[in-house]
């Protein structure tokens, strides 16, 4: 079994448009993490670090949790 390499991994994570080429990708990457942890956790381990960068370059993105805040509050007053 050929594992995912970190090149694959990187652009998994970080891929912003689902073209044709990262859903051919996102296709191969999801059915082996399927049968391997190893590459599951590497996954898992690149997501959370490539979303904490998100969340401390793109502050205007709601992407950690901070935009959920302020709309209950707005619907409150
Ligand atoms: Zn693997």
């Amino acid at each position: 079994m050929n594992h995912l390499t970190k090149e694959e991994i990187q652009q998994f994570v970080s891929f912003k448009t689902l073209d044709q080429e990262n859903l051919k990708l996102a296709a191969k990457v999801n059915s082996h993490i399927l049968k391997c942890d190893a590459c599951l956790n590497a996954v898992r381990e690149l997501q959370e670090r490539y979303d904490s960068i998100l969340c401390t370059q793109e502050e205007d993105t709601p992407l950690c949790g901070f935009e959920k805040e302020e709309q209950e509050e707005t619907i409150s007053l």
